[in-house]
């Protein structure tokens, strides 16, 4: 398998970053999944943008996007597969222990895996640890997942797919890796970027298509919404049939099912200019 790194493709067991990268020793870095389905990624300048986004929430020179898109091109050609997830990592490089970023760096990292289709519905937790809507990292998508790491073990111990948080002001946020969405009589809501939530490509392609709208949302919405469902790149719209103990029977329901059909068709062209 070959990975981009150091402005090449590498074979991966021959790829080595260093020891001492501050994205490694403390999460100063930034990345985006992309989607691949026969080998052409889907949205890349929309997660272009937002890579740049994060780097600059964290005070990372810009990427080079050029570099970026050729890396990402150049994985794809690589290993070709008909459902692929582009890894994009990009931190603050390395320098001796104690030191400042920058001394070395900063880091670009290009790998593809292989994508599997999910299910139409799926079970999700309720966590009772908050996203903080006001701090530093909110809306960036930074490799400081570790909160997103021990949520999610603790959905997968009670056989669900994800867990969702509230924010400090109890109001539903987001999960783990995707937004949420909530269907109360016919209406689809969302909770805001204010939320503390990530600024979702899926997301905000969902909402556009479907008309949903931004609400503030208690976190107890999800005992009482008619139909709930996830959006990411790697679930696309996805049905929620399980939340907490509470069964949401039929799922996807008539609302979600036509926000599945819509994101399904429209998301078949190229959205790229
Ligand atoms: N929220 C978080 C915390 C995420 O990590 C992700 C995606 O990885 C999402 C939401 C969904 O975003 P997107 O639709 O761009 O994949």
């Amino acid at each position: 398998m070959k990975i981009w790194l150091d402005g090449g493709l590498r074979d991966i067991e021959s790829a080595r970053v260093s020891a001492l990268d501050h994205g490694l020793t403390v999460g100063d870095g930034v990345f985006e999944t992309v989607k691949a389905v026969d080998g052409k990624p889907f949205a890349l300048t929309r997660h272009l943008d937002r890579l740049t986004r994060s780097a600059r929430g964290l005070g990372l020179p810009d990427p080079d996007l050029d570099e970026v898109r050729r890396a990402c091109t150049a994985v794809l050609a690589a290993e070709p597969m008909p459902l692929g997830r582009l890894r994009i990592t990009y931190t603050g490089g390395y320098g001796p222990l104690g030191s400042d970023r920058g001394e070395h760096g900063p880091t670009l990292l290009v790998a593809l895996g292989e994508s599997t289709w999910r299910p139409d519905s799926t079970a999700v937790i309720t966590v009772p640890w908050t996203r903080n809507e006001r701090g530093a990292l909110a809306g960036l998508k930074t490799t400081s997942y570790a909160e997103n790491v021990v949520a999610l073990a603790r959905a997968r111990r009670h056989g669900a797919s994800e867990a969702l948080f509230g924010n400090t002001v109890g109001q539903l946020c987001e999960g783990t890796g995707s937004n949420v969405f909530v269907v109360l009589d016919g209406e689809i809501h969302t909770p805001p970027l204010s939320s503390g939530c990530l600024a979702g490509i899926t997301r905000a392609l969902a909402a556009e298509w479907t008309g949903a709208r931004e609400t503030d949302l208690p976190l107890d919405v999800l005992e009482r919404a008619d139909e709930v469902f996830l959006t990411s790149t790697l679930r696309d719209v996805q049905a929620v049939h399980r939340v907490d103990d509470r069964e949401l029977p039929g799922a996807p329901g008539p609302v979600t099912a036509k926000a599945m059909r819509i994101f399904a068709e429209r998301s078949g062209h190229d959205l790229d200019p």
